[in-house]
């Protein structure tokens, strides 16, 4: 026994010699000469990304924006899907006339879901991730829900068709049945819309309609463009079961209202005796409201741990992709229930306390779903992959610092500032902050202009969302604008600095805030500005001494104090369009940088910002379909060759004549105004954002503190 520990011991010491080999002599440095402050990078760094990323309203005025995206694309997606629907249930064998709906399924709406929609991804505007984007594609039919659990008693014709849940032995997994009639001549009740033939139609539809690289995994079909720099979409077919709700009973006041309901997706436990058939609970809606409740620490260590799994894969030291993303977020939505225990701060803390969860949980065997504990979501891991989790947990604790240090080098945090100076003289932690401190304000200062509100880079993104949110969700607008603008940015940053600096070090004698009304304190950023050293001068405005001598001499707008004291450099660093006049006046090769980051912004927005298709487009491509006889058929048979005969001619017949449904009168046009005109709001999300009186967030980082001029 004593050997194979020794054996594993030698083994982690050999990769986590590896892994450290594998970090940036930057990162390694910084670790030596902070010693045990080290944390703090990482837990001032990240955490200032949180902010500004997780801003309630501004991610849920995203995901309404691509939503519509989504909606408008169903026009062209739909005919097909309903054809192949329609195909599906007219081939399912079996058929009741009794207890079964004549009627095949029907596409509701397409909702994101998922990192993307929850916020814990990783992508990064013109250069991509790692993260894929989900996308729930809810469909319902003319059916009623009976009550899950034991077999229903049979009903009256009239009252058919209902569909029933059967449990199976592993909980969170039903098979679907339709209930018997008193009329049915059969004995058992009927298989309802198994698993594998709607998967089967979503892999159908992606391969008719979607390029790149096509892959089936779990419930979702994964369509992936060589092109794309991130996980490319996972389409998932799933129905809502409104009202159900397994266990526990929450308390009143939780976002995840049990009201909703549950999503069922098609997947089954394998090795399952009905693992063809099954379908599993998916708790989306409400994983997504609850991780957007997740304090910033938590969630910063979230995105944190699935960068750093990356960087393991990367490295080639451990485990690939056996410590699931599913796995942190549901340790992160139980560590955020422990009670306080000590200061909670920062993502290093975080970090360890879902390392120390997850490694507890698989020690136990069971990993709980957050929503319905009976649900052991590492139920499928074996006793050596568990083993190999929780070796990798322990190498990531033991390297922990410096792994976060990297998280904030992908962060595109530059580390130059903090490692000024000799590169073995050690920083104190005052030090330390003073220097974090200064590199927030130095990243408030770019980001407020590279953001600011005459950027180039705005063209794009007005073009992709006006005409996605003007109409559909017009109070969301302003606020992904907010979050977007270089404003919100740099509140966030600016926060971020004052709350990592010892106020000390900044005070002076002067006041630093004052109360405004009852919840908001203004923190003046004046007193931050004394940070900035000469070489923080020197590299945001060229030539300081030249920037100073233009302001004294122009006098310009908005610039009320003399340019070298602290209240004019406050004035004159955050206020881009005054910066922008000083340099391309005093310092004109200073602009030439400028110009240079305008472009690279703006080319990697319209990257990123697309504006949906117009009308027009779409009745271009929808008339294309039918332009040439054969043509639907000739495309099944192509990228469908194994689908015989008969059925090709079926489904193209229908294709076609929902493509001519669509095309006829004024459907298309209403159809498209229905698309941009009205989001939705299936999932019942904007609530949780907006008042319902005006265009008040709920923002808790917009309500609590405001640093200002
Ligand atoms: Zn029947």
């Amino acid at each position: 026994m004593s050997n194979i520990i020794d054996a594993i011991s030698a083994l982690r010491l050999k990769q986590g010699r590896r892994l450290v080999g594998t970090l940036s002599p930057a990162v390694r440095q910084l670790v030596e000469r902070c010693g045990s402050a080290a944390h703090l990078v990482a837990d001032t760094l990240l955490v200032a990304d949180d902010l500004v990323d997780n801003h309630g309203p501004g991610q849920q005025a995203y995901i309404t924006a691509c939503e519509v995206g989504d909606a408008v694309g169903d026009l062209v997606y739909r005919p097909l899907l309903s054809a192949l629907a329609e195909v599906g249930a007219a081939a399912a064998a079996a058929r009741c006339r009794h207890c079964q709906p004549r009627q095949p399924l029907r596409l509701v709406t397409w909702n994101r879901s998922g990192s993307s929609a929850e916020g814990l991804h990783d992508l990064i505007i013109g250069k991509g991730g790692t993260s894929d984007f989900d996308i729930m594609l809810e469909f319902d039919g003319p059916f009623r829900w009976a009550p899950p659990g034991a077999e229903p008693a049979d009903i009256e014709p009239r009252s058919a068709p209902q569909l029933w849940a059967r449990p199976t032995d592993n909980a969170g997994f039903v098979t679907l049945h339709w209930v018997r009639t008193d009329r049915c001549g059969h004995e058992e009740p009927l298989e309802a819309l198994p698993a594998d033939s709607v998967r089967r139609m979503m892999l159908d539809f992606c391969r008719v309609r979607m390029d790149g690289e096509i892959t089936p995994t779990g419930p979702a079909v994964n369509v992936n463009k060589s092109d794309d720099k991130d996980g490319g979409i996972d389409f998932v077919f799933c129905l809502l079961v409104r009202g159900w709700w397994p266990a526990p009973v929450w308390p009143d006041g939780a976002p995840w209202d049990t009201s909703f309901g549950v999503h069922l997706v098609p997947t089954g436990r394998p090795g399952s005796k009905t693992e063809s058939i099954e379908y599993r609970i998916s708790l989306s809606r409400a994983e997504l409201l609850a991780v957007r409740q997740l304090c910033p620490g938590l969630r910063a260590a979230v995105k944190a741990l699935k960068a750093i799994k990356n960087m393991l894969k990367e490295s080639g030291v451990a485990i690939g992709d056996l410590l699931k993303s599913y796995f942190m977020k549901t340790a992160a939505l139980w560590v955020a229930q422990e009670p306080h225990g000590g200061p909670r701060t920062g993502v290093t803390d975080g970090a360890h306390r879902l390392l120390d969860w997850l490694e507890r949980r698989l020690d136990e065997e069971w990993l709980p779903c957050f929503f319905y504990p009976a649900i052991n979501v590492a139920a499928e891991l074996t006793a050596v992959q568990r083993q190999a989790i929780i070796g990798s947990l322990r190498l990531v604790r033991e390297h922990l610092t410096p792994l976060l240090m990297t998280c904030c080098e992908k962060r595109q945090w530059s580390l130059n500032t903090l490692l000024e100076g000799r590169p073995t003289e050690p920083l104190s932690e005052r030090q330390l902050r003073l220097r974090l401190g200064r590199t927030l304000l130095r990243r408030a200062v770019l980001e407020g202009i590279r953001l600011r509100p005459t950027a180039p880079c705005w063209e794009s993104w007005w073009s992709a969302n006006i005409p996605s949110l003007a109409r559909a969700a017009p109070r969301l607008l302003q606020w992904l604008h907010h979050m977007m603008s270089g404003t919100h940015r740099q509140q966030c940053l600016l926060l971020m600095a004052w709350s990592v600096v010892d106020p000390a070090d900044l005070a002076d004698g002067e006041p630093m805030t004052s109360p405004v009304g009852d919840v908001t304190v203004t923190l003046d950023v004046t007193p931050l500005t004394r940070l900035l050293t000469d070489s923080d001068l020197v590299f945001l405005l060229g030539e300081p001494a030249a920037v100073a001598a233009w302001c004294r001499r122009e006098r310009p707008a908005g610039l009320t104090a003399e340019p070298d004291t602290p209240r004019g450099r406050a004035e004159l660093l955050l206020r881009p369009e005054l910066l922008l006049r000083a340099l391309g006046e005093a310092v004109p090769r200073e602009m030439d940088w400028w110009r240079e980051v305008d472009r690279e912004t703006k080319e990697a927005w319209e990257g990123n910002y697309r504006p949906p298709r117009t009308y027009q487009q779409r009745r271009e491509v929808l008339e294309r379909h039918l332009r040439l006889p054969g043509l639907l058929q000739f495309w099944l048979r192509v990228k469908l060759p194994e689908m015989d005969g008969p059925t090709v001619v079926a489904t193209a017949g229908l294709w076609r004549r929902r493509l001519q449904q669509l095309l006829s009168g004024d459907r298309l046009r209403a159809a498209y105004d229905a698309a941009v005109g009205r989001w939705p709001d299936r999932w019942q999300l904007l609530q949780h954002y907006l008042a319902e009186d005006d265009t008040q967030g709920k923002s808790a980082a917009g309500a609590a503190a405001r640093v200002s001029l």
